[in-house]
């Protein structure tokens, strides 16, 4: 029997967990943790993500601040908020909302968020401190969601060959570094990689996160890996994933489904970041 690696169910149990933290903060009189979204421009799915990331927020008490930004802002205006996000002591976690327009250098914006506030990961401290394999640092949400939802399972990556395909800087390249850091033998692969068959046969551990609907096939995988979609694709008005499921999963141990597999999970790892961001400044601030 192939194990469905669900990823809504466990996001319940560990964003009940979550709350339960936050209400206790909150009974000794402390403030509640505090998010800043940030959004510029309409794109459709940007503004998907983010009305769930609000929704999340509410429902375990963190308070989110929402800046929606018209698509034409200046580079300038964008860095001047984060500049007061970063200044703003009810703040814990900025979040910026990609893709940006193109009048928006991606990496300037990144690096300007305040890395204590980092909850999504990308600054290059914290991307650093994922190099060196550092609790200081924090985590890119969804290498970190799939990481949780792999522990929950009980499923142990450690000597696994794990080969992620897919090397965008938000999920592929991250997460290949945290399978590192978990004493796994990451391959990743990418558009150009030759033969992708051939790495995606010998994986243990197969992730895919390259947004290409049905990029893997069943004969594409070995009998008994363990198979973590991460593609999120509209088509025909359908949500799929790269893994084709239903060729995929009778050979699989286990899987995530698309959706309701590492949706969730990202979502929780960043409501997760956004605790683990308040709990440090609310110590940084506490005088003895
Ligand atoms: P990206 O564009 O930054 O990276 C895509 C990667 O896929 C690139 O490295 C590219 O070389 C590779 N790729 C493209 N076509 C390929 C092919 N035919 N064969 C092998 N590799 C190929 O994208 P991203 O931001 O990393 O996102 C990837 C996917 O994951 C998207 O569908 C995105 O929507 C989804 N995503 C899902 C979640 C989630 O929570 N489930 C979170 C973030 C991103």
């Amino acid at each position: 029997m192939t194990l469905l690696l669900d990823g809504r169910a466990v996001s319940e149990k560990l964003r009940a967990r979550i709350k339960e933290k936050v209400e206790s903060f909150v009974r000794k009189g402390f403030r509640r943790p505090g998010l800043a979204v940030v959004l510029v421009g309409d794109d459709p799915a940007s503004v998907v993500y983010v009305n769930n990331k609000r929704k999340a927020c509410k429902k375990v008490g963190i308070e989110s601040f929402f800046y929606h930004l018209p698509q034409d802002t200046p580079e300038g205006r964008l860095l001047s908020l984060i500049d007061e996000l970063n200044k703003d002591e009810r703040v814990d976690g900025i979040l910026v909302q990609l893709p940006l327009p193109e009048q928006i250098d991606r990496l300037k914006v990144i690096e300007a968020i305040d890395p204590s506030k980092d909850v999504d990961g990308f600054h290059p401290q914290n991307m650093g401190l994922l190099v060196a394999q550092s609790e200081k640092g924090f985590i890119p949400c969804t290498p970190l969601g799939i990481d949780l939802l792999l522990r929950h399972y009980g499923i142990e990556v450690k000597g696994l060959n794990a080969v992620v395909v897919g090397a965008g800087f938000i999920v592929g390249r991250p997460l290949s570094l945290l399978l590192l850091w978990r004493n796994a033998t990451p391959t990743v692969c990418h558009v150009y990689t030759k033969n992708l068959k051939e790495h995606t046969l010998k994986a243990d551990l197969l992730v895919s996160a390259t947004g290409v609907p049905g990029l893997i096939r069943g004969d594409m995988v070995k009998e008994g890996a363990v198979v973590v979609d991460v593609g999120i694709s509209r088509v025909g008005g359908k949500i799929v994933g790269d893994v084709v499921f239903d060729e995929v999963a009778p050979k699989a141990r286990a899987i995530t489904p698309v959706p309701g597999g590492v949706g969730p999970m990202t979502v929780t790892a960043l409501l997760l970041n956004t605790l683990k961001a308040y709990e440090r400044h609310l110590s940084s601030t506490i005088k003895p």
